[in-house]
C-alpha cells in the first residue's frame, strides 16, 4: 500500500472545504492500492468525512492529547475517532516551530491518537540551519528516539512523514535522492525501536509536476502534499499522475 494524504491547514473555510470535498468525490478517484487521505479544518471534518466516505479517508491535522474534560478550545483524538476519521498528523513542524510543541507534547500525542484507534502520522524533519549545520541526522534521530523509544504500537497504527521544513511551502522541495538517503536513516532509526513495519512518507512542496520522482520510489511509501492539496486541479492531478 502506497499514501497520498493531503493537508489542507488553515488554507480552506467550512464552505471552501465542503466543495472540495464535493468536487473531489465527482472525480472518482478510488485505487486499492494507494490510500488516499484529507486533513481538513475540524469546522468541516465531520462534513468532509461524511462526503468522501467510500472515497478518501479523512485526518485531524492535530488533536489535544487529553481525552476529556476542562480543556478550554481543545478537541480530543477521541472526538475526531467518533465522528469517523482515521488518522491524526502529530508533530506537523507549524505546530513544533510556531506553536511550541515538544518532542514530548508530540509523544503524548502519539499515545493519545492510538489510545483512540486513530492512525498516527508522526511528522520530523531538520531545519534549514540543522542542515546547513550538519545537522539533520542528529534532528531525525532525536525526533524518533523520542516519538518511538519504549511506544506500544501495533503495525498498521503508524506512518512516520519526513517533512524536512526548509521544503515546507517554498517551493524548494528535497531532491529525490536526498529524500531516499533520509528515508533509509529514518527507516533504520525507527527499526532501533521497534520491529513493526512503518510506512514513511515524504512532504515538503509535492506538486503535480514532481510527485512520481518520489512516488515512483521503492523506498518512499507516498506523500504528504500541503498547498496542492487544497486546490482540486493541482491535488487530482497528483492523484491522476500516480494512479496512471
Ligand atoms: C505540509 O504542510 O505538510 C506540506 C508538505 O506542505 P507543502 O506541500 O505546502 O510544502
Amino acid at each position: 500500500m502506497k499514501y497520498i494524504f493531503g493537508n489542507w491547514k488553515m488554507y480552506l473555510d467550512y464552505k471552501q472545504s465542503v466543495e472540495l470535498a464535493n468536487s473531489l468525490v465527482k472525480e472518482n478517484l478510488k485505487n486499492e492500492n494507494v490510500e488516499i487521505a484529507v486533513f481538513p479544518t475540524a469546522l468541516a471534518m465531520k462534513d468532509v468525512t461524511d462526503i468522501l466516505q467510500e472515497n478518501f479517508k479523512t485526518g485531524a491535522q492535530d488533536a489535544g492529547h487529553p481525552s476529556k474534560g476542562a480543556y478550554t478550545g481543545m478537541i480530543s483524538a477521541e472526538m475526531y475517532k467518533n465522528i469517523g476519521c482515521t488518522y491524526a498528523l502529530a508533530g506537523h513542524s507549524e505546530r513544533r516551530y510556531i506553536f511550541g510543541e515538544t518532542n514530548k507534547d508530540v509523544r503524548a500525542k502519539i499515545e493519545s491518537y492510538l489510545d483512540a484507534g486513530l492512525k498516527t502520522v508522526v511528522c520530523i524533519g531538520e531545519t534549514e540551519q540543522d542542515r546547513n549545520n550538519d545537522k539533520a541526522r542528529y534532528r531525525l534521530a532525536k525526533q524518533i528516539l523520542r516519538a518511538f523509544e519504549g511506544l506500544n504500537f501495533k503495525e498498521g497504527q503508524i506512518i512516520v512523514a519526513y517533512e524536512p521544513v526548509w521544503a515546507i511551502g517554498t517551493g524548494n522541495a528535497c531532491l529525490p535522492a536526498d529524500a531516499i538517503d533520509r528515508i533509509d536513516f529514518i527507516k533504520s532509526e525507527i527499526a532501533k525501536y521497534s520491529q513493526n513495519i512503518v510506512p514513511v512518507l515524504y512532504g515538503g512542496s509535492v506538486d503535480e509536476n514532481n510527485v512520481l520522482s518520489y512516488f515512483s520510489e521503492d523506498i518512499i511509501d507516498g506523500v504528504l502534499v500541503g498547498g496542492a492539496s487544497a486546490k482540486l486541479d493541482n491535488f487530482t492531478d497528483i492523484i491522476k499522475n500516480v494512479l496512471k
